[in-house]
C-alpha cells in the first residue's frame, strides 16, 4: 500500500455505501483510501463461519434484489470480479397455519393466478403497471427525494403513502393474501398501520418480479469482495482494522466521506460540526433492533408447505392480524411473545456455503432498540410451527442480540440495521430535513451511509449520491 500523506478523498467505513463513494471517486481519477475498522470489509454485505467449519453465513444482508435493482451498482462490472448471484425460482413464500402457503413467482402472472377470488385480478393491476416501469421508477425511488418523474411518482405515491394494513384490506379480499401482503410490509421495520409501509412492500414486490430476490453465490462477502477488488483495480487503496475516532486522526486530504451513522460522526467530528447541526443530528432517531440467528442444519427445513422449498425467503408470522401485532409490540418497546420472523433459505440454491448435502440458515426477529431479550426459543417455536421437525435438523446455532450485532458494526446502533428509523418523517428527511443530506457543517465532510436517502439496503446510492458531491467540490 502507498503512503503518500496527502490524497484527494478519504472514506471512512467499508459498507456498500462506503465503497460505493468510492468506487465513484477513484473512477474520476482521484486518489481514495478506505479506512474500515473491522477486520474484514463489508459491513453489512459480509459472511463468515458462525456455527462450525465449511458452512457460510451472511452475517448480515443476504438478499440482494437492490443490487440488481440500484442505478449505480448494476452498472458495474462485479461479474468480472468474481460476483455471481443464485436465483431462487420463486422470491418470497408465505406459509400459512392451514399448509398451504402463498408464494410470490417470479411472474406476476403466475403469482396472480395461485391468489384466491378476485385478488389475482387486484394484485395484477396493483403491480403491474409498475413491474413494466421498474427500471425508471428505481432511478426516482433511490435517490434523494426530488421531483423528477412527478406523474410516476403520483401514480406509485398514491399507493405507497398508505399504511399495509389499510391497503392490503381494501385491496385484497382473501386473509391469505393480505398475509402475504403484511409479511413483505413488515421489512420496514415500522408498525404496519403507519403510513407509507405500503411503499416498503411494493417496491420489493416489484424487485421480486423484475429481477428477482437473489443471494451472492459463496456468500454475501463475495459481493464485497468483487466492489473491494474492482475499487483496487481503479488504484483505490484499503486499510482494515482501522477504526477512526477522530476526522483530525486522519491522513490530509481534500475531502472524507463518512459511512456512519449521526451518532458516530457527531464523535468523530466532534466540535469542528456547527451548533446548529449536532443539534439536528443530535435528533436523529434510532429504529428498532433485530434479533439475529443462523443455523448449521443436518437436511433441509421441512416445510410443511412444499412450495416453500422453492423459495429464497420466507415470511413467519401467519395472518396479517398477528404480523401487525407483533411489529406494533415493538414499536411499543415489548418483544413479541410470537415475533414477525424473516427466513432465508440460501443453500437450497446456493450448496456451495455448507459441506455437501447440509445446509445454512439465516433469520431475524424485530425487536426494541437495544434489547437483551433472548429471542431464540420464540424463533424457533415460529420456524417449527411452519416446518415440524426443524430442531431436529440444527446441528449448531449462532445467536446475535443486538449488542453483539453492534460490536461486529458500529453502524447497527442497539441493533438498528436501517442507519436510523425509516419512519415517514425520516424516510427522505436523513439524517436532517434539507435539500443536501450528504453535506455535513464542515467544508469537505460529507455523510454518504443508509442514515442518509434513499436509506436501508445493499443498493450503494447512497454512497453514490454522497460522491456527487464530493466530485463537485474536488472540482472547484
Ligand atoms: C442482520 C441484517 C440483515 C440485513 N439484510 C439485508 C438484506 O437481506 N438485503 C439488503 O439489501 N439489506 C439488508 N440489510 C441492510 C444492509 O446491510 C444495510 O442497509 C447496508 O449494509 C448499509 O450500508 P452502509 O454502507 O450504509 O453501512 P454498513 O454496511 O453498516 O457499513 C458501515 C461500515 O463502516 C464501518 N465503520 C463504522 N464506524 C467506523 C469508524 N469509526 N472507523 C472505521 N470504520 C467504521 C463499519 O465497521 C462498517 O464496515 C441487513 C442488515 C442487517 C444488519
Amino acid at each position: 500500500m502507498s503512503t503518500r500523506a496527502s490524497l484527494d478523498a478519504v472514506v471512512i467505513g467499508s459498507g456498500p455505501n462506503g465503497l460505493a463513494a468510492a468506487i465513484v471517486i477513484a473512477r474520476a481519477g482521484f486518489s481514495v483510501r478506505v479506512y474500515e475498522a473491522q477486520p474484514t470489509l463489508g459491513g453489512g454485505m459480509r459472511s463468515a463461519e458462525l456455527t462450525r467449519p465449511g458452512f457460510v453465513h451472511d452475517v448480515a444482508s443476504t438478499v440482494h434484489a437492490l443490487v440488481l435493482m440500484s442505478p449505480f451498482l448494476k452498472t458495474l462490472p462485479l461479474s468480472d470480479f468474481g460476483l455471481e448471484f443464485a436465483q431462487p425460482p420463486a422470491p418470497f413464500a408465505h406459509p400459512l397455519d392451514d399448509g398451504s402457503a402463498v408464494v410470490v413467482e417470479r411472474s406476476v402472472e403466475e403469482t396472480a393466478r395461485a391468489l384466491d377470488g378476485s385478488d389475482g385480478r387486484a394484485y395484477r393491476k396493483l403491480v403491474e403497471p409498475f413491474v413494466e416501469s421498474s427500471e425508471r421508477l428505481m432511478e426516482s425511488l433511490l435517490g434523494p427525494f426530488s421531483l423528477r418523474h412527478p406523474i410516476r411518482m403520483a401514480k406509485f405515491g398514491r399507493f405507497a403513502a398508505r399504511s399495509a394494513s389499510g391497503l392490503a384490506r381494501h385491496a385484497f379480499e382473501s386473509e391469505r393474501t393480505r398475509a402475504m401482503f403484511a409479511g413483505v410490509a413488515a421489512h420496514s421495520m415500522v408498525a404496519l398501520e403507519k403510513l407509507a409501509t405500503s411503499g416498503y412492500a411494493l417496491g420489493l414486490i416489484i424487485a421480486a418480479h423484475a429481477v428477482g430476490w437473489p443471494v451472492a453465490r459463496g456468500g454475501s462477502q463475495q459481493a464485497t469482495n468483487a466492489l473491494a477488488a474492482y475499487f483496487r483495480s481503479l488504484g483505490g487503496e484499503i486499510v482494515t482494522g482501522a477504526p477512526i475516532e477522530s476526522l483530525d486522526a486522519l491522513p490530509k486530504s481534500r475531502v472524507v466521506l463518512c459511512d456512519v451513522t449521526p451518532r458516530q460522526l457527531l464523535r468523530i467530528a466532534g466540535d469542528r460540526l456547527g451548533g446548529l447541526y449536532r443539534w439536528r443530528l443530535s435528533r436523529f432517531r434510532y429504529g428498532p433492533g433485530v434479533f439475529k440467528m443462523d443455523w448449521a442444519l443436518r437436511s433441509p427445513v421441512p416445510w410443511k408447505a412444499a412450495d416453500c422449498s422453492r423459495a429464497g425467503t420466507i415470511h413467519i408470522g401467519g395472518s396479517l392480524g398477528e404480523i401487525a401485532e407483533s411489529e406494533r409490540a415493538v414499536s411499543a418497546g415489548r418483544a413479541s411473545q410470537k415475533p414477525y420472523v424473516l427466513v432465508v433459505q440460501a443453500t437450497r440454491f446456493d450448496p456451495s456455503r455448507a459441506p455437501q448435502g447440509m445446509h445454512t440458515l439465516w433469520a431475524y426477529c424485530h425487536v426494541p432498540n437495544g434489547s437483551t431479550v433472548d429471542m431464540r426459543d420464540r424463533i424457533e417455536a415460529q420456524i417449527e410451527r411452519f416446518a415440524p421437525g426443524f430442531r431436529d435438523c440444527i446441528i449448531e446455532r449462532s445467536l446475535m442480540m443486538p449488542a453483539d450485532l453492534e460490536r461486529s458494526n458500529a453502524n447497527l446502533v442497539g441493533g438498528d440495521i436501517a442507519g436510523g428509523a425509516a419512519d415517514l418523517a425520516q424516510l427522505y428527511a436523513r439524517p436532517i430535513a434539507t435539500l443536501h443530506p450528504y453535506r455535513t457543517s464542515i467544508d469537505g465532510v460529507f455523510l454518504c451511509s443508509s442514515s442518509t436517502p434513499p436509506g436501508v439496503g445493499v443498493h450503494g446510492m447512497c454512497g453514490f449520491h454522497a460522491a456527487q458531491d464530493a466530485l463537485q467540490y474536488l472540482a472547484r
